[in-house]
C-alpha cells in the first residue's frame, strides 16, 4: 500500500520538557472536550493550568483530519440544542468567546432506514411527535405518553448531575430527596419502557433509531441516555461552521490567556500518588510534573487501568467498582472525498440510519458473532454539505464520512502492530469492510457511484491509536441503566486532588463530556466561586 500522508491539521503547541512553565495550578490529561472545558473554566478563575495531549493535535474526538485535499471529523457530526440560547449554547458561546458559529441541518436531521421503510426525525417538538402521529396514527396516544416521559426524563437530569457533586456523607443525608427527584424510570432498559406503551416494533425502532448515538441497542441502554438524546436532536441538528476542530482551537485562548498550555505529542505516563494524595504526573519521557491538582479526562480505564498505580487502586477500593463497568462497542470509519461538490452531488444535510430490520438487539448479536452478517446498523453523514464554510476551504470537493460498529475483537491480532503498516492482511480485511460500507452509500445514493475519488477506513485500532482507546471505544464506559447508577462515576475521586472528567463522568457526547467539564470545575472551587461562574456563563446579560 502506498504511505498516507500526516494530516496538517495540528492545534495545540507541541510538548518539550523545556516549554513547561515550573508552577501550574493544575494538570488537565486529555485535551477533549471534557479536559478543554475544565481547563478554561479554572483559567476564566485565573488558574494556569497544562492540559497534556497524548495525540498530535488537540481536541480528543472533536479533532479533525486532513488527507489527499480533504478534510473530515472523527467524532462529532452533529450537535443538539444549539439552536436558541439554551444553556449548551451559552456554554459553547462562554468557553469560545462566542467566536464559535452553527449551522442548522436540515429539519429532517436523521432519516431512519429500517428493511424498505423509510421514516424522520424532524426538527421542532410538536413537528416531532407530528410527523410520528402521521406515520402512526394508531398510536397517537402512545407517542403522546412518550413525549411525557422524554420531559420528566429532563426535569430530573439537572438533579442526577449535581447528585454527582456530592460526597459520600452528603448523598446519604439527601437520599431521600434525590430518590424523590431522581425516578427509577431512568435507570430502567429502554426497550421495557418503551413495549409499554406500544406494541408496534417499528415505531419502537424509529424512536430508538438515534441508538448509535450512546452505542447499545435499546434492550441493553438505560432509557435516561435514550431520553436524553432524543431530547438533546429534538430542536434540530447543528454542525460547527468550519469543522469540529474548530471548537478546541476557539476554546484553547481562553487557557493561554491565563498562561496555561495545551501540549500535544504528551503522553502521561503515570499519575503520581503520594499516601493518599495526588502530588503530580510522570510523562512518557520520564519527565515528572509536581502539581497538587490532577484532572483525568483521559477516561475511566486508562485512569484507573493504566494511569494510577495499580496497588493504590486496589487499596482505594477501586479493583471492585470497576467490574461494574465496561467498555463500549468499537467502530469502523469510512472517510470518503468527492471532487465535486455538495450541492453538484445532491449531498443532504441530513443523517442517514441505515436499519436491516426493526430487532436492532438481534442484529448487533448476529453481527458480533458472523463478521458477514449484515451490519446491524450504517450510519452516513455529509460534513462538508453541512458545513457553508467547507466550500471556501476546499473549493469544488466533498467530504462523507460512515460509522457502523466492529467489534475490538476481530482487530485484536494486529494490536501492536504500527498505524499504517499492519500488513496486507489487516489492510485486505479493513477493504472488504469498508466496500461493504460502500454498498450501502451507493444504495442509497446511487448518483455517486463512480464519482468517489478517494476514501479510508478506520478500525478500533485506529482508535486506539489517535485517541487512547484502547479497545477502540466510541463512547467510553457502555452506558447501560448498571453504569448510570454507579454514584463513584462522579468529579470526586479517592485521592486527595484528583480529579475526573469527560464522558465517563456523566454521558457521552459532546455537550455531555462539556457539561462533566462544568461539573469537574464546580467540584474544585466549591460552592460559592461556582454560584459566581454559573451567574456568568448563564447569564446572557454576563456572557463572554
Ligand atoms: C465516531 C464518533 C462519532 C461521534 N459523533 C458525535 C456527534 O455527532 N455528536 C456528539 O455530540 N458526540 C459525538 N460523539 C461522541 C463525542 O465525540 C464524545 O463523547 C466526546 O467528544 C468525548 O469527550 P471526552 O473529553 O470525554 O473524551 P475524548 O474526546 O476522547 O478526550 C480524551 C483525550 O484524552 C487523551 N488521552 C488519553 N490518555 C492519555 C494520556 N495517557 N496522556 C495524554 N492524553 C491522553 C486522548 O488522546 C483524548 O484526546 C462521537 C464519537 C465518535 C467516536
Amino acid at each position: 500500500m502506498t504511505s498516507l500522508k500526516a494530516s496538517t491539521i495540528r492545534i495545540g503547541r507541541r510538548y518539550r520538557p523545556n516549554r513547561l512553565d515550573p508552577n501550574y495550578d493544575a494538570v488537565v490529561i486529555g485535551s477533549g472536550m471534557g479536559g478543554l472545558t475544565t481547563a478554561a473554566l479554572l483559567s476564566d478563575l485565573g488558574w494556569k493550568v497544562c492540559v497534556l495531549e497524548q495525540h498530535y493535535t488537540a481536541g480528543g474526538y472533536t479533532h479533525s483530519y486532513d488527507r489527499n485535499g480533504y478534510e473530515w471529523d472523527v467524532g462529532v457530526h452533529y450537535i443538539g440544542d444549539v439552536g436558541t440560547r439554551t444553556r449548551t449554547r451559552l456554554m459553547f458561546d462562554f468557553l469560545t468567546a462566542g467566536k464559535l458559529k452553527w449551522a442548522a441541518m436540515d429539519d429532517e436531521y436523521d432519516r431512519f432506514y429500517i428493511g424498505d421503510r423509510v421514516y424522520s426525525a424532524i426538527a421542532g417538538k410538536q413537528q416531532f411527535r407530528d410527523n410520528l402521529v402521521a406515520r402512526f396514527p394508531k398510536e397517537e396516544e402512545a407517542i403522546g405518553r412518550y413525549m411525557q416521559l422524554l420531559d420528566q426524563v429532563g426535569k430530573s437530569m439537572s438533579v442526577y448531575s449535581v447528585s454527582r457533586l456530592l460526597k459520600p456523607w452528603q448523598r446519604f443525608l439527601a437520599w431521600p430527596y434525590l430518590k424523590l427527584k431522581i425516578p427509577a424510570l431512568l435507570f430502567r432498559n429502554t426497550y421495557e419502557v418503551l413495549s409499554e406503551l406500544t406494541g408496534d416494533q417499528d415505531l419502537i425502532a424509529v424512536l430508538c433509531g438515534q441508538w448509535g448515538d450512546m452505542g447499545l441497542p435499546p434492550r441493553r441502554s438505560a432509557f435516561m441516555v435514550h431520553a436524553m438524546i432524543a431530547r438533546h436532536y429534538m430542536f434540530g441538528g447543528y454542525y460547527p461552521i468550519g469543522g469540529s476542530w474548530n471548537i478546541a482551537d476557539m476554546i484553547i485562548p481562553k487557557i493561554r490567556k491565563a498562561g496555561g498550555e495545551v501540549f500535544t505529542y504528551a503522553p502521561v505516563k503515570r499519575i503520581v500518588i503520594e499516601g493518599k494524595k495526588v502530588a503530580g504526573v510522570e510523562m512518557a519521557d520520564g519527565h515528572r510534573i509536581d502539581c497538587s491538582c490532577v484532572i483525568s479526562s483521559a477516561g475511566v480505564e486508562n485512569t484507573f487501568s493504566r494511569l494510577l498505580p495499580a496497588k493504590s487502586v486496589t487499596r482505594a477500593g477501586y479493583d471492585h467498582l470497576l467490574k461494574r463497568v465496561k467498555p463500549s462497542m468499537a467502530h469502523l470509519g469510512v472517510y470518503i472525498g468527492l471532487k465535486e461538490t455538495a450541492e453538484q452531488l445532491g449531498l443532504p444535510k441530513t443523517n442517514f440510519w441505515i436499519y436491516p430490520e426493526n430487532d436492532f438487539d438481534s442484529a448487533v448479536d448476529g453481527f458480533m458473532d458472523d463478521p458477514q452478517a449484515p451490519f446491524p446498523v450504517v450510519y452516513i453523514s455529509f460534513p462538508s454539505a453541512k458545513d457553508p464554510d467547507y466550500e471556501r476551504r476546499r473549493p469544488g470537493t466533498a467530504t462523507i464520512e460512515i460509522v457502523a460498529p466492529a467489534p475490538f475483537q476481530w482487530f485484536e491480532k494486529w494490536q501492536g502492530t504500527t498505524w499504517g503498516k499492519r500488513g496486507d492482511d489487516y489492510e485486505a480485511f479493513k477493504a472488504q469492510l469498508g466496500d461493504r460500507l460502500m454498498q450501502h452509500l451507493y444504495e442509497k445514493l446511487p448518483q455517486l457511484k463512480g464519482r468517489v475519488d478517494y476514501f479510508e477506513v478506520s478500525t478500533p485500532l485506529s482508535t486506539g491509536h489517535f485517541c487512547a482507546y484502547n479497545y477502540g471505544e466510541l463512547y467510553g464506559l457502555d452506558h447501560d441503566p448498571v453504569r448510570l447508577q454507579q454514584t463513584w462515576l462522579g468529579p470526586r475521586t479517592r485521592f486527595r486532588g484528583l480529579w475526573l472528567t469527560g464522558q465517563d463522568v456523566l454521558t457521552c457526547g459532546v455537550t455531555g463530556a462539556m457539561m462533566a467539564g462544568l461539573l469537574t470545575t464546580a467540584s474544585i472551587i466549591g460552592v460559592r466561586k461556582s454560584s459566581v461562574l454559573l451567574k456568568r456563563i448563564f447569564d446572557p446579560n454576563n456572557n463572554q
